[in-house]
């Protein structure tokens, strides 16, 4: 069953199409990459089903069982995250729990249970300006999930990280996965293929090649 549909989905900037006709099926229950080159319509075309951006045009469809607000089945972990240094990791997941609508009881018990999943348990009081760049990555996926959405979008999740940073992040991807559908951008194929069901290969604002992992392996 597919979680979210586009048609002939565009964005335009002064006449150029960042994102051009795109068409595609997001599974439900499954891990889907976009990949594609810098500047291929990535972060737009997650701008758009986030619904931070309107489309020029073209639609967006819900699975039905989820209509109504779409930030509530939505979790967006953006690629250039404001972090606020001087608020405690537990402090900010819980901020953005309430942000979501959470009552505080639920934001407070689902903080925690969003801080251990991503391993953050032991540094929850520390202040966000001391944790290194997967510390921070593991925060933003915390503050991501902690609604509990149908589906986390991470805008290119691991491409500021040393090895030891995409390690932890990608290892946590796969985790998470067996918990809620995943969507996420990245311009590093090995990432695509390490983690993902399903792939989008997105050039010039076109989705170019898409399919299973598997079949795809097998064509290419
Ligand atoms: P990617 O995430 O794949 O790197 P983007 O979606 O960020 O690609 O950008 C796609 C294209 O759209 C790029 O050429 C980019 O410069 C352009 N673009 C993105 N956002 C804007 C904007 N707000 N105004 C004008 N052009 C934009
Ligand atoms: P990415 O690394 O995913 O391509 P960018 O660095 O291109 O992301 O974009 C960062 C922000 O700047 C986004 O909000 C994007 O919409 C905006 N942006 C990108 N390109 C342009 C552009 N040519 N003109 C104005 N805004 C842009």
């Amino acid at each position: 069953m597919s979680l979210i549909e586009t048609a002939r989905l565009t964005k335009k900037y002064n006449g150029n199409a960042a994102v051009d006709t795109v068409s595609l099926s997001i599974r439900e229950g499954v891990c889907t990459a976009l990949l594609g080159p810098n500047g291929a319509g990535k972060t737009t075309t997650l701008n758009m089903l986030t619904g931070l951006i309107k489309p020029t045009e073209g639609e967006i469809d819900f699975n039905k069982n989820y209509a109504g607000d779409r930030r509530k089945h939505i979790g967006y972990l953006p690629q250039y995250p404001k972090f606020y240094g001087w608020m405690t990791g537990e402090e900010y997941v819980s901020f953005s729990a309430e942000l979501a609508g959470l009552s505080k009881k639920k934001a407070k018990e689902s903080t925690n249970k969003m801080l251990s999943l991503v391993g953050l348990e032991e540094d929850r009081r520390k202040k966000v300006s001391g944790y290194s760049g997967g510390m921070k990555q593991r925060l933003g996926i915390a503050q991501a999930l902690v609604h509990e959405p149908k589906l986390v979008i991470l805008d290119e999740p691991v491409s500021a990280l040393d090895p030891i940073g995409r390690r932890e992040i990608l290892e946590l991807m796969k985790t998470l996965k067996q918990h809620t559908s995943i969507l996420f951008s990245t311009h590093v194929l090995h990432d695509a293929e390490e983690v993902s069901d399903d792939i989008f290969i997105m050039k010039k604002g076109k989705i170019i090649i898409e399919g299973g992992l598997s079949e795809l392996q097998q064509k290419y």
